[in-house]
């Protein structure tokens, strides 16, 4: 069934808060929708482009009467929000957001809210791009990926039904897993390729023959290290939000790659050779380009 929301408070309209506000407008999924950010030229641009109907001028008033509001900030903006929103929101109000980090969004909403709210039903889009702000948003974004939504021990069967709902009208496929769960596979699938991409740059970009070897780098480069452009303080906020999981599989990535220099250092074929094979298979079994 096809939700409909009266007024829609979207806080934060960047790539990902711009691009569901246009999904939700495209799908007819709501009368209005009033954004908020920190910077008015974003918010204006956002009405120029028709991505918001208007805007207000604090978290307080743009939650004001909404039905959903969805935050769509950077991780390190989630505690002060909820604690600028707790004081006007209504026991049936929707709250959902788009973090990349679920585990540290449901503490701070603990902190901010004393119980967890029965309308709180947090997710994650699997769906980006290198850019960020509002420009950068469109109403595809969420065609044929995955959203993952955590609810929470006091998410109502009905929130979490019209959350799955809205993103399945914007194009998504929707599935549901514990929010540690979830840090877990995000900090072995995302986080962790992106620290080891920004690592690998920043290491060869010390190297003072750096510029000759940007020169020849060839495709597996630009293919290994494109996610090392995306934004440094988005990437620094989900590290931040989701050390444990991502320490504890960086640990055992160390501890693989070790093995790989000893095998290398040894001149042994043979486990070079499983090593590469293995992985081969792993990514191209599992792997669609
Ligand atoms: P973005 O394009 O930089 O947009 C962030 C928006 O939040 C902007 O409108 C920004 O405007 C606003 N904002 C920043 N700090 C704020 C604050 N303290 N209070 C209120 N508004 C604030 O970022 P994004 O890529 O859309 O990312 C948003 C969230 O989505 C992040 O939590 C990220 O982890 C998650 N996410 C990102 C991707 C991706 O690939 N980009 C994918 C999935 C999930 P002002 O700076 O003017 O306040």
């Amino acid at each position: 069934m096809k939700p409909f929301f009266n007024r829609v408070a979207m806080i934060g309209v960047g790539l990902i808060g711009g691009s569901l506000a246009r999904g939700l407008k495209k799908h007819g999924l709501c009368n209005t929708i009033t954004g908020y950010a920190r910077s008015v030229q974003e918010l204006e641009k956002a009405v120029e482009l028709g991505v918001i109907d208007d805007y207000a001028s604090s978290v307080k008033d743009t939650v004001k009467n909404a039905d959903l509001i969805i935050l769509a900030i950077p991780m390190s903006a989630f505690e002060s929000v909820f604690n600028e929103m707790s004081a006007s929101i209504g026991s049936e109000t929707l709250i959902t957001d788009v973090g990349s980090a679920k585990a540290s969004v449901i503490e701070a909403a603990k902190k901010a809210f004393g119980k967890l709210p029965s309308g709180l039903v947090p997710g994650h889009p699997i769906a980006g791009t290198e850019k960020s702000g509002v420009e950068a948003s469109f109403d595809g974004l969420f065609e044929n990926r995955r959203v993952i939504l955590t609810p929470t021990e006091n998410s109502s069967e009905n929130a979490v039904e019209q959350v799955r709902q809205m993103w399945q009208q914007v194009g998504a496929e929707v599935v549901l897993m514990t929010a540690d769960h979830h840090d877990q596979v995000l900090a072995a699938t995302s986080h962790l390729p992106h620290v080891l991409a920004f690592s690998l740059v920043e290491t060869l970009g010390k190297m003072h023959e750096s510029s000759e070897i940007f020169r020849y780098a060839a495709g597996g480069f630009r293919d290994f290290t494109r996610i090392a452009s995306s934004d440094p303080t988005m990437w620094r906020d989900i590290c931040l939000h989701n050390k444990s999981a991502i320490l504890s599989v960086l640990k055992k990535y160390e501890r693989h790659l070790k093995t790989l220099e000893l095998a290398i250092e040894a001149q042994d074929e043979q486990a070079i050779n499983d090593i590469f094979v293995r992985a081969k298979a792993a990514r191209d079994e599992n792997v669609v380009d």
